[in-house]
C-alpha cells in the first residue's frame, strides 16, 4: 500500500496518482530509449503503448530481452478480475500490449481469469453476478486475436485443482505482516482475501523461464512479494511492464473505472451511446470557440487526446499534427470529438463482430488448444 496523499492497492487507487514517487516506492525503473531500441532491433518494431510510455516502467525487461537473445526464451501472464461490468476500453490495454508480445517474441500467455477476486474484495455483492461476467470476460479478450494454441486462458474456480498446490507452497511463505504491509489488509479485509494474493502468483510459476507481465501498476504489490520468494523455490523472480492508469472521460487524472459507467466506454456499450459518452468528455478546451481561436487549447489535459495517443491513433505525426492544431487553436473540440467518436464506434463495431466468432474457438483457449491441453495435466515441481 502506498500513501503520499494518494492511495493505490491492487483494489482501490485514490487521489491523484504521482507516477515518479510510486516508482520510487515500488523499486522499479522507468523504460529507456535504450530497451526500445533492443526490442526494435529484436522484433523489428515498437508498440505505440510502449513507444508512448503508456507502459512507462519495468522490472528485468532488460533480463527478459537477455533470455529472448541468448535462447533461453520466456512467457508471459495477465490477467482481469471481472467484477460489476463487462470490460471497459482501459481493461484491453494491457491486453492489446500482452497479444503484440506474443505475436512478436512468438511466446506462451498465460491469462488469469479470477472469478473469485472482487467478491472477496466486496467490490460485488453476488457471485453469480460475476459467472455470468466471465464468459462475456473471455469473448473480449479472444476478439483481442491470441493465438489459440499458444494461449491459455482459465477461470481460478475452475481450475483450482491445478493451482492448489502451488498456492499452498506460496502461500505457507508469505506472512500476515508482510501481507498486511503490502497490501494494506485491515480488520475488515475477509479472510478469502488474504489468501488470494497466493493464486495471483502462482501462474507466474508455470514454466521454468523467466514471466513477463504488462500490468497496470495498482497490480505491482502481487509481483513484488513473488520476486521476493520465487527464488527460494527455484524460479525466476518475475519481470513486468507497468502502464500509467487509463484516463476516464472526466479528466486525465480520473480512472477509467466500472464502478462510474459514465467515465468508460465498455465494450458492450453500443457504437451510438459510445460517440454519446465521447461528446460529453472533459477536454482541454476554452470555453468559446472565439478564445479557443485566440488561446488554443492545451492537448496534456485532455481526455480526447489523451484516447487518441493511447488507443486510437497508431501514426505518430498525425498524433503529432493534432497536438499542433490543438495548441494553435487551429482544431476546435466539437471537431476534435467527432473524430474520436467515429474511430470509437468502427473499434466498437469491428470488436462486437469479432465477439461472435470468438464463441467459435473458445474452447481451444479453455480446454483443447495446444497450450491448454498440456495445462490441464500441469503439476508444480517444488
Ligand atoms: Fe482536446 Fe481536441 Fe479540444 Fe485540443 S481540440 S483540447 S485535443 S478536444
Amino acid at each position: 500500500m502506498v500513501t503520499f496523499g494518494f492511495r493505490v492497492t491492487p483494489w482501490e487507487v485514490e487521489g491523484v496518482v504521482d507516477y515518479d514517487k510510486l516508482l520510487e516506492e515500488f523499486g522499479a525503473s522507468k523504460i529507456s530509449d535504450e530497451l526500445l531500441e533492443r526490442i526494435k532491433h529484436l522484433v523489428g518494431d515498437v508498440h505505440t503503448l510502449l513507444r508512448r510510455r503508456i507502459f512507462y516502467a519495468h522490472r528485468d525487461l532488460d533480463l527478459i530481452l537477455d533470455d529472448y537473445e541468448e535462447g533461453r526464451g520466456f512467457f508471459l501472464y495477465t490477467g482481469i478480475a471481472p467484477s460489476r461490468s463487462s470490460m471497459h476500453l482501459g481493461h484491453i490495454v494491457p491486453f492489446i500490449l500482452t497479444k503484440w508480445l506474443q505475436e512478436k517474441f512468438k511466446v506462451n500467455a498465460y491469462l488469469m481469469i479470477p472469478d473469485e477476486e472482487k467478491f472477496l474484495a466486496k467490490k460485488t455483492e453476488d457471485l453469480r453476478q460475476v459467472d455470468e461476467l466471465v464468459d462475456k470476460t473471455i469473448l473480449d479478450i479472444i476478439a483481442l486475436g491470441f493465438d489459440p494454441d499458444s494461449t491459455f486462458i482459465f477461470k481460478d474456480r475452475e481450475f483450482i485443482r491445478n493451482l492448489y498446490t502451488a498456492a499452498v507452497v506460496v502461500a505457507r511463505r508469505i506472512n500476515y505482516s508482510l501481507a498486511k504491509a503490502v497490501f494494506g489488509f485491515n480488520g475488515e479485509t475477509s479472510i478469502g482475501l488474504i489468501f488470494y494474493p497466493a493464486l495471483q502468483i502462482v501462474p507466474t510459476l508455470f514454466e521454468k523461464k523467466r514471466c513477463l507481465i504488462p500490468y497496470g501498476i495498482d497490480q505491482d504489490p502481487y509481483f513484488r512479494v513473488q520476486r521476493d520468494l520465487a527464488p527460494k523455490l527455484g524460479y525466476f523472480k518475475t519481470a513486468g511492464i507497468m502502464s500509467i492508469f487509463i484516463p476516464g472521460l472526466e479528466g486525465v487524472r480520473s480512472k477509467m473505472s466500472a464502478s462510474k459507467p459514465e467515465t468508460a466506454i465498455f465494450l458492450s456499450d453500443s457504437p451510438e451511446e459510445a460517440a454519446r459518452k465521447v461528446m460529453e468528455a472533459f477536454t482541454g478546451g476554452q470555453p468559446t470557440v472565439r478564445e479557443q481561436r485566440e488561446k488554443g487549447g492545451n492537448p496534456d489535459i485532455c481526455c480526447v487526446f489523451q484516447w487518441f495517443k493511447i488507443l486510437f491513433e497508431d501514426v505518430d505525426e498525425k498524433l503529432l499534427e493534432r497536438y499542433h492544431r490543438c495548441v494553435s487553436g487551429e482544431l476546435l473540440c466539437g471537431e476534435c470529438k467527432v473524430d474520436l467518436a467515429e474511430r470509437v464506434k468502427r473499434f466498437l463495431r469491428e470488436h462486437q463482430r469479432k465477439v461472435l466468432k470468438a464463441e467459435e474457438v473458445k474452447d481451444k483457449f479453455l480446454y483443447t488448444g495446444k497450450l491448454a491441453e498440456k495445462m490441464w495435466n500441469w503439476e508444480f515441481k517444488y
